[in-house]
């Protein structure tokens, strides 16, 4: 039988495959490589598609990230609050403009920080809240957006895994300062290779961000910052545009796929189902068991013995990290987050997973728990 990866991108090129060439051939003939007109048309399309005046893009969502964190003049002595349960760019960022990541625990239901935990973490020295709309659902950006309102703090939401996605109807990345996305291969929106956009209503921001992103230059040989090199290449720009034009369809194939893994797999006992608590908003980007009453790592193993794979996003949370034991949080302090690096198991997800393979990865957990 054939093995069932993860995701299947090859799968996905093979969709847009005449689309893609076309648009990857332009590019090449016309000689503009870096940014050419192909990215400035990429990036008005990604703010029309976020509902945002703005979008910059960048060579990758770490780099959308730490963008944002400098455009805000955030660095040495300041706090900036953020989920422990999130891949390391959102911390690392954190850490390389010199300011210190504040980590709070997550609801076991959403994977997402708990609000209630933000407010009590905010200090004198807090200047941003730094949400992660983890697997593609929507922080509660009503209470969120309260929070920073009432203490007067900046908002950057890592909308990594989360292109398209919305709390409440509003799109993620229109919410707070600046939304910062990653478009890596496997992320819903993901490239051919590396890339990233922060989106904003402040036009002030955007402009920063410009500025940054091209050795903080605005005229050019003249530097009024230390920036950086980070842009997103022609041909990737190329073939998001394609990409963004096919997203909304990709989302709602997902959002099926995992309407279906919910009901195959409803009645297996010790396996927590995920759930839309965004108000229909969640885009899938993993779709999340947890696995309570197993060994979740020996379930993985006997999963890939039958050629299905499966990934464990994220198996430390950040505060526990090596890089972080600086910081001086012990076992104990996020206990969700503990917990549940130890428990999830994110299956099969790609817009075109089929429904045989859906089934055999159903049948196959029914036949290793039941
Ligand atoms: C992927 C990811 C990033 C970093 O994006 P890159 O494009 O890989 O640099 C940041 N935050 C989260 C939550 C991610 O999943």
């Amino acid at each position: 039988m054939k093995k069932i990866p993860p995701v299947d991108l090859a799968r996905q090129y093979k969709e847009i495959e005449q689309e893609a060439n076309q648009a990857v051939l332009e590019v090449l003939s016309s000689g503009r490589y870096i940014n050419g007109p192909v990215v400035f048309q990429f990036e008005e399309e990604f703010a029309d598609y976020n509902n945002v005046s703005h979008s910059v893009s960048c060579a990758s969502g770490t780099d959308a990230l730490y963008l944002a964190l400098r455009a805000l003049n955030i660095g040495d002595g300041d706090e900036v609050i953020t989920s422990s349960f999130t891949f390391i760019a959102t911390g690392e960022v954190i850490t390389r403009v010199g300011a210190t990541p504040i980590f709070v625990d997550i609801e076991a239901e959403t994977f997402n920080c708990d609000c209630a935990l933000i407010e009590a973490a905010i200090t004198e020295r807090t200047k941003a809240i730094m949400p992660v709309h983890l697997y593609g659902h929507a922080v509660d950006m009503d209470c969120l957006m309260d929070i920073a309102k009432r203490h007067g703090l900046y908002v950057i939401e890592d909308c990594a895994q989360a292109t398209g996605a919305r709390w409440q109807g509003q799109r993620v990345g229109s919410f707070g300062d600046m939304g910062c996305f990653s478009f890596f291969p496997t992320k819903n929106l993901g490239g051919c290779g590396d890339g990233g956009a922060v989106t904003t209503n402040n036009i002030d921001l955007a402009k920063s961000i410009r500025m940054l992103k091209e050795h903080g230059s605005i005229e050019r040989y003249r530097h009024e910052e230390i920036g950086l090199n980070s842009r997103l290449d022609a041909i990737q720009a190329a073939i998001l545009r394609i990409k963004l034009s096919h997203l909304d369809q990709w989302n709602e194939n997902r959002r099926a796929i995992a309407q279906a893994y919910n009901h195959l797999l409803e009645h297996i006992p010790g396996l927590s189902l995920p759930q839309d608590k965004s108000g229909q908003g969640h885009i899938w980007n993993q779709y999340t068991i947890r696995v309570d009453k197993f060994d979740r790592d020996q379930l993985r193993e006997e999963l890939e013995k039958k050629d299905i794979s499966s990934m464990v996003y994220y198996p430390i949370p950040l505060h526990l990290q090596p890089v972080y034991q600086n910081l001086g949080y012990r076992l104990g302090d996020l206990p969700i987050s503990e917990k549940i690096s130890k428990q999830v198991l994110s299956l099969p997800m790609f817009p075109n997973l089929s429904s045989e393979e859906q089934e055999r990865i159903a049948y196959a957990l029914k036949e290793l728990i039941v």
